[in-house]
């Protein structure tokens, strides 16, 4: 790396780095490796298509301006709010509801089955069948998936990986088993190592691994919501994407004066990995920067001897002025 960062300078500064950062003459450049650079992440993840996921999480988490994963069994969904099969599960409208407002609403296979327990058919049919229903419902394509009872081999993790940005391998479980002081040394932990932290949430006040109150829910996020400019709440999907695209990038960054131009390059497929990446560039007694991307002027945020961007992984050679 450093031989090829010596030759790089001398032919005109022209730098090849995996990771898309550069340092030069004390400006630093670099992808943040979360969203706006905050330290860490979390996806709140919700399991089963519950009832009260859309009575009570939905507008609690709007209410904090989050967005939340909803992982769905298609047979067990009432089909509207009038013929209602099942009052502890949601129905499609109301799921329909949450995913216009962003929130995801994601593939948790047909009729729950344990897909290590079943033939390969079986599975494509559990995962297939879901997909079809999830696309009907709400007009939005499922991309990542979770396995039921979390059971998966390697056989069943590549059917399900196939076409999505991500499936839940890991999972941090939030229920009455643990206490207020659980979930603040998670949160603490996720921003000491920079981790992506992946809640996983059954009941709320009924059902399986329910709370004792939902309140404690509730007053954890407020303490998240607290930490948000060190904190990025997103969907499993916008999380897996941002990192995925975040490993994959790699820029060629020149730098004349005061103009640094960067030309991205991401080898993955745009239509499952498509959240804007955030670029910062760091120099003391930064005044103002200004980025171009093609036709694009790009709203940067200044902080002290700091600025940062969105740009597009795939939308060609970005232009930044430093003042
Ligand atoms: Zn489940």
């Amino acid at each position: 790396m450093n031989t090829l960062k010596s030759i790089a300078v001398l032919f005109c500064c022209s730098i090849l780095f995996s990771n898309c950062s550069s340092n030069t003459d004390n400006v630093n450049v670099y992808v943040a490796k979360y969203k706006e650079d905050k330290l860490c992440a979390i996806s709140y993840t919700y399991d089963d298509g519950m009832k009260e996921h859309y009575t009570l999480v939905f507008p609690e988490m709007e209410k904090r301006k989050m967005k939340g994963t909803f992982w769905v069994n298609g047979i067990s969904i009432n089909i509207d709010n009038e013929a209602v099969r099942d009052t502890g599960r949601a129905s499609w409208p109301e799921l329909k509801e949450m995913a216009i407002k962003g929130h995801e609403i994601s593939n948790h296979g047909w009729s729950h089955a344990n897909l290590t327990k079943i033939s390969p058919d079986e599975v494509k049919v559990e995962i297939g069948k879901n997909d079809s229903i999830i696309l009907a419902n709400t007009g939005i394509p499922s991309r990542t998936f979770c396995y039921p009872y979390n059971a998966r081999n390697e056989e069943v993790t590549a059917l399900a990986s196939e076409g999505r940005v991500g499936t839940r391998t890991r999972q941090f479980a939030m229920s009455y088993k643990l206490s207020p002081e659980d979930f603040d040394r998670w949160v603490n932990t996720l921003l000491e190592t920079k981790d992506w932290g992946v809640a996983m949430i059954h009941g709320i006040t009924y059902g399986y691994d329910a709370f004792t109150s939902p309140d404690i829910l509730w007053n954890h996020f407020d303490q998240v919501k607290a930490l948000e400019d060190s904190i990025w709440v997103g969907t499993f999907h916008d999380v897996g994407a941002y990192l995925k695209e975040f490993e994959e990038l790699e820029c060629e960054i020149t730098r004349k004066g005061s103009k640094i131009t960067i030309t991205p390059h991401l080898a993955l497929d745009k239509e499952l990995f498509n959240e804007p990446l955030t670029m910062v560039v760091e120099e003391e007694g930064l005044k103002k920067v200004s980025a171009i991307q093609g036709e694009k002027e790009l709203t940067v945020r200044s902080l002290p001897g700091k600025a940062m961007f969105e740009f597009d992984p795939y939308g060609g050679i970005i232009e930044v002025k430093v003042k």
